[in-house]
């Protein structure tokens, strides 16, 4: 009951802050930096947030804490470079209080993406703006320094080697390719100090590794469920772990489980997600689906789409819109699985595919589903349409004559007649007809009067149309 209370009590905070922004900071354009690039996307941006537009793109450096595996703490897991402190040099509270914090807040204040935040940029320019991280810090409460959520992404301890990810966050696969990585620095004493702090927090995050097989924890948990029981504790697993403490732990704490699946075909999963066992793992997410049910608690099935899986995003959806899982999409970078990795015709045929899929579509989580699926798909046409305008800069599209090629080499030199000759026998015999790229024409437009001038006074006939031959391709006569 008091779950159910909890969330009427956000749905009603977001709306009457969508309202209070929407006048506050009407019209949005007014206050976009005047700097920034493409202030359109950003536009559309702010119209997509739950709270309304607001000058600030993102809340996370002063409303939440991200605690990495070498002891570094920084805004969120994306932001590696703007680096508040490092445990233990640095205790908990002095982090909080650490003016690093405030600077990147007042620079996301000023939309300015430069101190480590190009991830929500990139999102925003591909306008998939259900996946931007930034996003998620919109709701949280303002506390002024002290932090609402804290992120926890502390070893990475994992019984699974799955295909798209690496040693730093899969203990197995460490072992396998033998590579030691050090032991986290999180102690007794960084418990102790976030007793301080846990009782403030409306939501704690579990990253790994795979959380349910990482110690310290549980110990956290327990802090939590002493402290502060109301904290929403939300943790990302590969769902093949599921015991009886897991249970008690599930029904006394209000978890949130996120569940990564890629594949509803047990071949193909158990190909990516090496070692796990994909029955199991049916069987797990329904266990977690009931609890989460009794304890008015929600789950979702987090998916990373790749080269490996793509075929098989719609039918997750279509999964998750029927039992009513909410669907959450990672952007995978890994080199060889990464959409971004995928020729032009293969992009083509996936953004294709999306768009004409037929979706199960009864239901609010359907509905929202298919806004994430939509901003996926948007995604996939932005990494379309830059390969495309790419590979048109290259491609041979222009139909040039022998005697337009002649026409433009007699203007350069300012039809000097003396020369005119010499440009005559080049052309001679090179062909009647050339097709050229933007590239070629560009690099034929950077050609000088006097390098072409002199190369026509000193070089042979042969050595000339081999020279030209190059600068229409490199833009230079050398090699
Ligand atoms: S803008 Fe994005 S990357 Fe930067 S702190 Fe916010 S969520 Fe993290």
């Amino acid at each position: 009951m008091k779950n159910k209370l909890d969330n009427i009590k956000t749905f009603a905070r977001t709306k009457s802050k969508k309202f209070y922004n929407s006048i506050k900071y009407y019209p949005i354009s007014r206050h976009i930096h005047t700097n920034f690039g493409n202030k359109e996307n950003l536009i559309k941006y702010n119209h997509s947030r739950t709270t309304g537009p607001e000058p600030c793109v993102c809340h996370a450096p002063l409303r939440s804490l991200y605690f990495d595996m070498k002891g570094n703490i920084t805004a969120c897991c994306f932001n590696r470079v703007h680096i508040f402190g490092k445990y233990p040099q640095k205790n908990i509270k002095e982090i909080i209080y650490n003016e690093k914090r405030e600077f990147l807040q007042k620079e996301l204040c000023r939309q300015n993406f430069m101190y480590g935040c190009q991830h929500c940029h990139k999102l925003i320019e591909a306008q998939n703006f259900e996946g931007v991280e930034a996003k998620l810090y919109d709701n949280l409460k303002d506390q002024g320094n002290i932090p609402s959520e804290m992120v926890f992404e502390l070893d990475n301890t994992c019984n699974l080697a799955c295909e798209m990810c690496h040693e730093g966050f899969s203990s197995t696969i460490a072992k396998l390719k033998g590579i030691e990585i050090p032991a986290h620095p999180y102690d007794a004493d960084f418990l102790a100090q976030l007793k301080e702090f846990i009782p403030h927090l409306k939501i704690a995050k579990f990253l790994g590794g795979e959380p349910f097989l990482i110690n310290i924890y549980y110990q956290i948990w327990d802090l939590i469920l002493e402290l502060n029981p109301n904290c929403k504790i939300h943790l990302q697993t590969n769902g093949t772990v599921f015991n009886e403490k897991i249970e008690s732990y599930l029904r006394k704490g209000r978890f949130y489980i996120g569940i990564s699946i890629d594949s509803l075909e047990k071949e193909n999963y158990e190909k990516i997600r090496r070692n796990a066992n994909f029955d199991k793992v049916m069987e797990n997410l329904y266990r977690f689906a009931e609890i989460a049910k009794q304890r008015n608690t929600f789950i979702n099935i987090s998916v990373c789409p790749m080269i490996q899986n793509w075929e098989e995003i719609t039918e997750i959806v279509d999964f998750c819109n029927k039992n009513s899982f909410f669907v959450y999409f990672n952007t995978v970078y890994t080199p060889g699985f990464s959409l971004r990795d995928a020729d032009e015709d293969f992009l083509l045929k996936i953004k294709d595919y999306y768009k004409n899929f037929k979706f199960y579509t009864k239901g609010i989580i359907a509905k929202r589903n298919l806004k994430f699926f939509n901003n996926l798909t948007s995604q996939i046409e932005d990494i379309y349409n830059q390969k495309e305008k790419d590979s048109r800069y290259e491609k041979k599209r222009h139909k040039w004559t022998n005697s337009m090629l002649k026409e433009f080499m007699f203007k350069k030199i300012n039809n000097d007649k003396e020369l005119l000759d010499k440009i005559d026998d080049v052309f001679f015999n090179l062909g009647e007809e050339y097709s050229f790229s933007d590239k070629d024409l560009e690099n034929l437009e950077k050609l000088k009067a006097e390098d072409l001038i002199s190369a026509l006074k000193n070089e042979a006939v042969i050595e000339l149309q081999e020279k030209i031959q190059r600068f229409i391709k490199f833009g230079k006569f050398s090699k």
